[in-house]
């Protein structure tokens, strides 16, 4: 379970520096509708890899989209069906389609293919649609026979009958997940991982009667199964070439076997074998050697997942839903892990804590930075910036993990935010907005790369200390040792030596964007009346308010550091004293490290209570009603880029050549033309 969800609001960048090359003309919007905004992300580099890597990146590509169906039914029995019949209809409407109901209509066909089918990717409850039941048979009436998608012996009055409450009634079917713990959730969810009438205590039973509590490498029981009740019985249908799902794993066996043939080194073929031996068996011992092998390969620059993976979708958490991401390491970003990795331990011996609590020897994690060139299945359209698997913990504790940053979706979503009227509305003035303008950006990466490469990995525990010593505050704590550790070197003249920053005046950028986020903005994501609860924004809150209390006439001819100011009736952060703050972030750091080093709970626990927890209301409202006010859509995805085989007069592949032209619908009326091996 380990995904990195953009924030809603990455403050925008429209210079983006020499990080990668970007096309600054490169059109990010694609469509808007209900709560979604479908960008399109550019893959820069792509041209840079040899042909060898360009076909492997195809053909691995088309081994994601051939699962596209395997996901809309994982999500719900009917899903199929409706979305042929949906697609039907709106390809083949004669009528006005300007008209209010047709309209309607097309924002609904556009959020179930958001969805991957009739429910909110998000909150899982059913879309409502705004057109009515008799449009909706009209327009079926009106189809030729074979547009109809009929199951096997099914006639259309069978199939109007089962499809119209499913889509139309809302008590039928009416969350995908359902997580109150307070009902049967198996037998109360939408979701197709669960057959007719199964209940909750009989997948539990089954699962408890086969599963060894001694194993110390067990399975990842029922990942890759749907449960069934077959005359009485409780059975598992697996997910593999001769059982479920079949036809669409066949073609997914199909292109990995062509991406096999030009893996880039006998590693990468050797998983690619195991993943393909896993999804002709459906064995999951198989599935953890493949992910063993996966994981233990960090060479590759050309990299995948291709399978049954997260478990958000299952309410007990364990069958995966269906994903594949393609993608490519990026070099240039990836150079800039490896240096600041490189330079870790300089970083420990200069940090300012007691020399007690540094490490003496260090080793930075270096995680990798790439540019995704394929999402699809449950991690499309609406996907993730950051990952970190395989997901079975003891894998993860015996051979480790790959951690991944999305840097070209990542950089999609910065641009695609530009001019939203977010920064208009909360940062203070005309020249801090130029200054988030020019360096947001990459130091926003930066701070990403020093909290995740160093920031964790620094400082020791002094002999004796208990690791969970911090018990419930731990986490927060922890987060703001390497947010504070990464503050605190983005402001030193060490980046400008090591080349990765060009202006010294840089950081202000990010130091303001993290106060304004840590005292105001993110205060968005909490209903009134909330206090705050997750770890990260406790961290947040608790650097930017102990920040601005210490700060108080400390900063430049007596001024407060950081202020909240008052202009035209509203309240905004204000810095008066950048190296003061600096000094500030330092200071913390120092006393957040002892107290970890230490075990001080009791300290913790004060500085949590005191600066991490409680709302000021009033702030809390504001920032709510002015946000409401700019339209800035909650959920956001994307379309893919379209990969098209060159090939001499032999039919030998001599390029693959990257483009970027569709719409919304029309990608997706495509992959339901091309890639629909369960539907055909
Ligand atoms: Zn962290």
């Amino acid at each position: 379970m380990n995904k990195t969800i953009p924030t809603l609001i990455i403050a925008a960048a429209s210079a983006i520096p020499s990080v990668a090359a970007v096309d600054k003309n490169f059109n990010y919007h694609v469509d808007r509708f209900a709560d979604i905004e479908i960008l399109r992300y550019e893959v820069p580099e792509f041209d840079r890899l040899t042909l060898r890597q360009k076909k492997m990146l195809y053909y691995l590509g088309q081994a994601a989209q051939m699962g596209r169906d395997i996901i809309w039914d994982q999500n719900g029995r009917h899903n199929l069906q409706i979305r042929q019949l949906l697609e039907n209809v709106y390809t083949g409407y004669k009528g006005d389609r300007e008209s209010a109901e047709f309209k309607a209509f097309e924002k609904y066909l556009k959020q179930v293919w958001f969805g991957n089918g009739i429910h909110h990717h998000y909150s899982t409850d059913k879309y409502a649609p705004g057109f009515s039941q008799s449009f909706l048979e009209a327009q079926v009436n009106a189809l030729p026979a074979y547009k109809l998608p009929l199951a096997p012996g099914e006639t259309k009055a069978e199939m109007m009958a089962t499809l119209m409450p499913v889509i139309f009634d809302p008590a039928v079917m009416p969350k995908r997940v359902n997580q109150d713990g307070t009902q049967d959730v198996v037998a109360t969810s939408a979701t197709n991982l669960y057959g007719p009438g199964v209940t909750q205590a009989e997948v539990e039973a089954f699962y408890n009667a086969i599963k060894d509590p001694s194993d110390p490498t067990p399975v990842s029981y029922g990942l890759n199964a749907r449960v069934v009740k077959e005359n009485g019985k409780i059975k598992e249908q697996r997910y593999h070439l001769d059982g479920l799902y079949g036809p669409a794993i066949a073609k997914i066996i199909y292109w990995l076997d062509k991406a096999k043939g030009v893996a880039e080194n006998p590693a990468q073929e050797a998983y690619i074998t195991k993943l393909i031996d896993y999804y002709i068996t459906g064995d999951l011992r198989l599935f953890d050697e493949y992910s063993i092998l996966w994981a233990e390969d960090t060479k590759s620059d050309v990299d995948f997942v291709n399978g049954f993976i997260e478990s958000y979708g299952d309410p007990l958490g364990m069958t995966g839903s269906w994903e594949s991401y393609v993608n490519f390491r990026n070099a240039a970003s990836s150079k800039r892990t490896e240096i600041i990795s490189g330079n870790a331990q300089w970083f420990e011996d200069n940090s300012p804590v007691d020399p007690r609590f540094r490490k003496p020897s260090v080793k930075g994690v270096s995680a990798k930075v790439i540019n995704a060139a394929m999402l699809a299945g449950d991690a499309f359209p609406s996907t993730a910036i950051g990952i970190n698997l395989p997901n079975s913990n003891w894998i993860r504790a015996q051979h480790g993990s790959k951690s991944v940053t999305i840097e070209n979706i990542t950089e999609a979503y910065a641009m695609a935010s530009h001019g939203n009227g977010f920064n208009e509305e909360f940062v203070i003035d005309a020249p801090t907005r130029k200054l988030l303008d020019d360096y947001l950006y990459i130091t926003d990466m930066l701070h990403t790369d020093l909290h995740e490469c160093l920031g964790h990995g620094s400082g020791q525990l002094l002999p004796g200390v208990d690791g969970d010593a911090l018990k419930e505050n731990g986490s927060a704590l922890e987060e703001a040792r390497a947010d504070l550790f990464a503050l605190y070197y983005l402001a030193d003249p060490k980046l400008i030596e090591l080349g990765i920053l060009d202006n010294p005046e840089a950081y202000k950028a990010e130091y303001y964007k993290f106060m304004m986020n840590g005292l105001m903005t993110q205060l968005n994501r909490i209903e009134l009346g909330n206090d705050v609860e997750e770890a990260h924004m406790r961290n947040r809150q608790l650097i930017a308010k102990w920040a601005l209390k210490h700060g108080k006439k400390q900063g430049k001819g007596g001024k407060d550091v950081v202020e909240l100011a008052r202009k035209g009736g509203k309240t905004y952060v204000r810095i008066n004293d950048y190296e003061a703050l600096r000094k500030l972030f330092g200071q913390l750091l120092g006393e957040v490290q002892r107290i970890k080093s230490e075990g001080d709970y009791k300290a913790g626990n004060e500085l949590i209570q005191t600066y991490a927890v409680k709302i000021d209301p009033k702030l809390h409202k504001e920032v709510i009603e002015r946000y409401s006010k700019l339209d800035i859509p909650p959920y956001r995805g994307f379309i893919n880029p379209v990969y098209t085989p060159v090939t001499d007069a032999k039919g030998e592949i001599t390029d693959i050549r990257i483009s970027y032209p569709e719409n919304y619908a029309e990608q997706m009326l495509r992959l339901s033309r091309d890639y629909s091996p369960l539907t055909k």
